[in-house]
C-alpha cells in the first residue's frame, strides 16, 4: 500500500467519525507514525508504506476515531514553546493557560518562590522556571501519577523543581511570593456539554470544579493567605464566565490589586490579586 492510499484511508476513516479537522489529523498522525517531517513525507507519497507503519498509522486512526486526542496518542504537547509529556492522568495543556503563564511573568520578581497548585502536566510551574532562573517553585498535585509526569517534563525540559503530592494545601509548608492557579473550575452539570475529546478522554477529577464551578477557588483563596508572603501574588486561570466571581471571592477574603485579564481570544481568563503588605 502506498503513503497516498495509506492517508486516504485514514482521512476517511476519521471523516466517517465526524472528526472536524479529518484531513489535518490524518496526516499529521501519518507524519507522526512514519517520522518524517512535512516535506519528505510529501516526496514519498507514491512509495510504498511499510507493513509496520500500515500496522502503527491504522492503529492511531481508530484510537482518534473514537474522539481520542491527538496529544494522548502521540503523547506531547507544545506549551510556551516547550515540549510536555502528557498522558491521560493530565490535562492537555491549553493554550488559554498560556495567559495565565504570561501574566505571572510580569509579576515574578528575581528570585521569588513560587507555588503550582493543581500542577498536571506541570507546564505552568516549568515554563515559569524556564524563563525566569533565578526563581524557585513548587509544584503540588493531588494525582502522584501528575506529579511523576511533571517530574519528568521539568527534567527534560532542564528545569530544576520540587514536586509535592498534596491535596491542595495539606502537605505545602513554608511561604510563597507567588501563587499560582489554573485549578478545575467547570460546573458539574456543564461537563456534558463539553466536547467527547475532553469529558471521554482528559481526567473529569481534572475539570470538575463541583457545583457552581468555584470549589477550588473558593478553597484556595481561603488557605493562600497562610502561605503568601506579605504582599504576596496570587494568579488564577478563570472561565471566560468568571471574569466577576472568582474577583468577589478575592475581595470578600481582604486580597487588593485584583485584576481581571483577557485571553487571545478576548474572553476574561485569568485573575490577578495581591495579599495587602502587612
Ligand atoms: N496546571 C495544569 C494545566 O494548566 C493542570 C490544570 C488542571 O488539571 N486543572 O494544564
Amino acid at each position: 500500500m502506498k503513503y497516498r492510499e495509506l492517508l486516504k484511508e485514514g482521512m476517511e476513516e476519521l471523516k466517517k467519525a465526524g472528526i472536524t479537522d479529518a484531513q489535518i489529523d490524518a496526516e499529521y498522525l501519518l507524519e507522526y507514525v512514519s517520522g518524517m517531517n512535512r516535506a519528505s513525507y510529501l516526496m514519498c507519497m507514491m512509495e510504498q508504506a511499510p507493513e509496520d507503519v500500515i500496522e502503527r498509522y491504522r492503529e492511531f486512526i481508530k484510537m482518534r476515531a473514537a474522539h481520542e486526542p491527538l496529544q494522548y496518542i502521540t503523547g506531547e504537547q507544545e506549551f510556551m514553546g516547550l515540549s510536555f509529556a502528557v498522558s491521560p492522568e493530565v490535562l492537555i495543556p491549553r493554550q488559554d493557560t498560556e495567559s495565565l503563564v504570561e501574566e505571572t511573568l510580569s509579576v515574578l520578581k528575581d528570585g521569588d518562590l513560587i507555588l503550582d497548585m493543581c500542577t498536571g502536566s506541570g507546564c505552568i510551574l516549568i515554563s515559569l522556571l524556564h524563563e525566569k532562573k533565578t526563581c524557585q517553585g513548587i509544584g503540588v498535585d493531588v494525582a502522584a501519577t501528575s506529579i511523576a509526569l511533571a517530574r519528568e517534563n521539568a527534567v527534560h525540559n532542564q528545569v530544576e523543581a520540587e514536586w509535592l503530592v498534596s491535596d491542595l494545601f495539606t502537605e505545602v509548608k513554608g511561604e510563597f511570593d507567588v501563587i499560582v492557579s489554573n485549578p478545575p473550575y467547570i460546573a458539574t452539570r456543564d461537563l456534558e456539554e463539553l466536547m467527547p475529546e475532553v469529558i471521554c478522554h482528559e481526567p473529569k477529577r481534572a475539570l470538575d470544579g463541583h457545583e457552581d464551578g468555584l470549589y477550588f477557588y473558593r478553597k484556595i483563596i481561603e488557605q493562600a493567605p497562610l502561605y503568601l508572603k506579605p504582599g504576596g501574588r496570587l494568579l488564577f486561570e478563570i472561565g471566560y464566565d468568571q471574569g466577576e466571581s472568582v474577583p468577589d471571592l478575592l475581595a470578600q477574603a481582604g486580597f487588593c490589586d485584583i485584576a481581571v485579564i483577557k485571553d487571545y481570544a478576548g474572553n476574561d481568563r485569568v485573575v490577578r490579586a495581591r495579599l495587602h503588605d502587612l
